[in-house]
Parts: structure tokens; sequence; C-alpha cells
């Protein structure tokens, strides 16, 4: 089945998702309030990495959260408001902390882990974007927690799914990164792990490629999105008409699913990021996670880029840099950065639904409404992937692998049913 579409949101997910309709032979029009990658997909670490399954909300969260309570912690931090205004949310969150739905959870993601830098290699060679891709591995080092133990959970995982992982003393973790200064004590290297230099332009360089291949790009803020029994209709500077719609607008899905009935129980992990200039003749290699001090160094076009922690605050509160200010000096202990670059502290707010894994699937209540989004932590890796798979839904395909965990009745409800 081919014809039109629409897909709104051009962030990782929406873009993966109209690239592949297109080259299944749809007609794809892409729809943004801003230039694509503007939002969530801009200020990410960049790292594309097989071993990215395991969800923040696995059951060895119970032993954390007396420190994560104090609130006063790097990795986790939360505010009052939210936990009022969305304690559904967390109650099903720390619900899904339990060794099952760690399982289930992680091999669910692994299969799109596992794919997501097959599917985003295919999309470079074709925007010629090769450049932006570095494969030698994603980083873990540590100051005073014992070094990579196989016999825990992640380690398990790893073996069950078959994750490179190579133990590091600190003389080889100084050896893959001389430029770090010595206060670590080991670390491990996930070794079919990647990067990218700057995931805005990589996305917007997909978008050029699907422009020069035919498809139409739309920038309009849509305020509101109506059905009348047989096309959609998109409200934004102009009405849109679509018979087929993918909503793929990362946090904000469920605002734009509302006026269509639905409710969607999506909350968000809010994170930030800024960005330092390293000193005269220093060098990251690699995306480095100092996992003792709680913050990602990515090596960027702009800089080093320095991710914080996972902010438990409603998606549209003020910004709140103190995860941000407490890493920060950490992360001069950690490497020689000579001090901020121009670029404005950046906020984003990753999607995330209370199992920690995406929805990838049609609409409860419309037979052309598809739905992709909620990709937390692995969203610019997994966008390419994601889109694959919803577009061989779409398209009347059969699926590369078993959707049932990614289903939209896990979260998603239609007043009409
Ligand atoms: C600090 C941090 C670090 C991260 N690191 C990584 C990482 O290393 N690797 C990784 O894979 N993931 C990482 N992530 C997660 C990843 O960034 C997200 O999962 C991903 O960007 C989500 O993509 P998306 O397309 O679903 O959403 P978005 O990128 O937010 O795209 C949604 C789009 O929809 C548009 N939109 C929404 N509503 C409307 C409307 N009404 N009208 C028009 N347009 C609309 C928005 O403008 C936006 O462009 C990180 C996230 C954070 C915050």
């Amino acid at each position: 089945m081919t014809g039109s579409i629409t897909v709104l949101g051009a962030g990782s997910v929406g873009v993966g998702t109209a690239l592949h309709l297109q080259q299944r032979g749809w007609n794809v029009t892409l729809v943004d309030k801003a230039k694509p990658a503007s939002e969530t997909s801009f200020g990410n670490a960049g790292v594309i990495n097989a071993s990215s399954f395991l969800p923040l909300n696995n059951h060895t969260l119970w032993k954390s959260l007396p420190r994560y309570l104090r609130n006063n912690q790097p990795q986790i931090r939360y505010s009052w408001a939210r936990v009022l205004a969305e304690f559904p949310w967390l109650f099903y969150f720390l619900r899904y902390a339990n060794s099952r739905a760690t399982q289930e959870t992680s091999a669910a993601l692994n299969q799109l882990c596992s794919e997501a830098l097959n599917e985003h290699r295919a999309f470079m060679q074709r925007a010629g974007n090769m450049h932006r891709l570095t494969q030698n591995g994603w980083l873990k080092v540590l100051r005073q927690s014992k070094g990579f133990d196989p016999n825990g959970l992640e380690g398990r995982l790893f073996e069950q799914f078959g994750v490179g992982v190579q133990p590091l003393t600190a003389e080889e973790v100084y050896e893959l990164e001389p430029s770090l200064n010595r206060i670590f004590s080991g670390g491990y290297l996930l070794t079919d792990s990647a990067s990218v230099n700057n995931p805005f332009a990589l996305i917007n360089e997909y978008v050029n490629q699907f422009s020069i291949d035919g498809g139409t790009v739309v920038e309009t803020d849509v305020r509101s999105v109506s059905f009348d029994g047989s096309q959609f209709t998109l409200h934004g500077d102009n009405l849109l008409h679509t018979e087929n719609l993918v909503v793929a607008a990362g946090p904000w899905s469920a605002d734009v699913l509302k006026p269509l009935g639905y409710r969607a129980m999506l909350g968000v992990e809010r994170g930030y990021h800024q960005h330092f200039h390293p000193q005269d003749g220093a060098q990251l290699n690699r995306t480095v996670y100092d996992l003792d001090a709680g913050y990602i160094m990515a090596p960027m076009e702009a800089g080093i880029r320095i991710t914080s922690g996972v902010e438990l605050a409603r998606r549209d509160a003020p910004t709140n840099t103190a995860q941000l200010e407490q890493v920060i000096p950490r992360a001069y202990e950690a490497f020689p950065l000579s001090g901020p670059t121009k670029d404005p502290i950046w906020r984003g707010a990753r999607p995330t639904f209370p199992d920690s894994r995406p929805v990838i699937d049609k609409a409860p209540a419309h037979e052309n409404l598809w739905l992709a989004f909620g990709h937390q932590h692995i969203g610019l890796m997994s966008g390419p992937i994601t889109g694959k798979l919803l577009a061989q839904v779409i398209s009347g395909e059969k699926t590369d692998i078993d959707l049932n965990p990614f289903k939209a009745s896990r979260w998603i409800r239609h007043s009409g049913r």
C-alpha cells in the first residue's frame, strides 16, 4: 500500500519514519513547527549504542532510591510539582522497576538498539554524511566504584544480547584517552558503540536528502488536529489535509493526540547540556561517561558537550540548571577544559512511557493514524529503525521484529472506547 501521508514531528523519529515511507514509494509531507531536530533530537549526547537497552527504571533503581530521594544527586532529581501533578506516571514508572519488566523491556529495546547503527549507516550513506560518525566505542570511566561486573545486571544482559565489552585498567583508560586527567581507577569500553558529532546537522542532512528525493517539508506550528471521518486536518498557519497521519511529536505527542480523543500516559525525563572549549592540545577521542560523577562528555563539532542526568520535572517547568552546575566542576576535574563556549545552555525533555518502551503502532481508534513516540534515552539512535518498523506496518509488510512490546494500548486510551 502507498499513497500520500503526513508525518507530524521532524525529530529523529519522525525523520526516520518519513525516509522509510519515502523509500517505500509514499508521497510524504514532513511537518514541524521549526527546523528539523530543533528540539529533543538537537541536544543529546549523540551516542549510537547497541547496549542502551537497560531502562532507567530497572529493578536496581530501588537500591539507589533512598539516595535519589535526597534530591541532590546528579543522576536523578525530581520536582514536587511533577510528582503531585503526574503521580500515576511516577507510580507506574516505579512499578515497572521489577526484575521481570527489566528483562522484558531490555529484550524489547535490544531489538531496536542492535539495529540502530546499521540503520543510521544506511541513511548516512544515502545522505553522504558518514563523516559525522565515529566508531570507536563508548568509554565508561570509574573514580571509586569497582570495575565492570560480568555477573551484575548489566554484565548478564550484555552476555545475553552479545554486547561487546572490554574491561579496562586505569592505564588502559589513559591509553584510549590520553588527555583525561589522572583521576580514574579504571573503566570499560562498549566496543560496538558509535557516536555522531552533531545530531542536529545529521538529521537536517537526512532531511535534505528527503527533499532531494521528492519529499515535502512544511514548517508550521500545528495548534490542533481534527478528523472528519475520512481525513485529518492539521490546523497550523494554513490548513493541511491528509488521509494518513503519523504522530511523531516526541514529548508533545500526547498534546497533539488530545483533540482526537486520546489520552496518553507520556511523561518526560528532562536533561541539559553545555558546550566547553578543550584546552590547547587536549583532545577527546570518543564519548566518555563519568559514571560516579553522573554526566557524559561528548566530543561535538561545537566543543565538548557536557550532558546532565535526569530531571523529573514537568515538561514546561522553568529551567533548573542545578544538576548541570553540580557536574561541571567534576568535568573540569576529569578533562582539561578551558571554559564554556558562547552557546546557551540547552534543555530537552526525553519522552518516556512508564515502562520505558516507545509506542510504535497503529492508533487504537483511527484506521489511518499511526504513532511513534516515547523513545526516552534512545531516540536519536533508534529513530531510523523505528521509522523502518512503522513504515513496514503502514505499508502492510511483515515487520522485521515482533512489535507487541511497543503496542499503543499499553498507555494510550481513546475516550470513544
Ligand atoms: C541530555 C540528553 C541526552 C541524550 N542522549 C542521547 C543519546 O546519546 N543517544 C540517543 O539515542 N538518545 C539520546 N537522548 C534521547 C533523544 O534525544 C530523544 O529520545 C529523541 O531526540 C526523541 O526524538 P523524537 O523525534 O521522538 O522527539 P523530538 O526530537 O522532540 O521531535 C519531535 C518534533 O515534533 C515537533 N512538534 C511537536 N509538537 C508539534 C506541533 N504541535 N506542531 C509542529 N511540530 C511539533 C517538535 O518541534 C520536534 O521537532 C538524549 C536526551 C537528552 C535530553
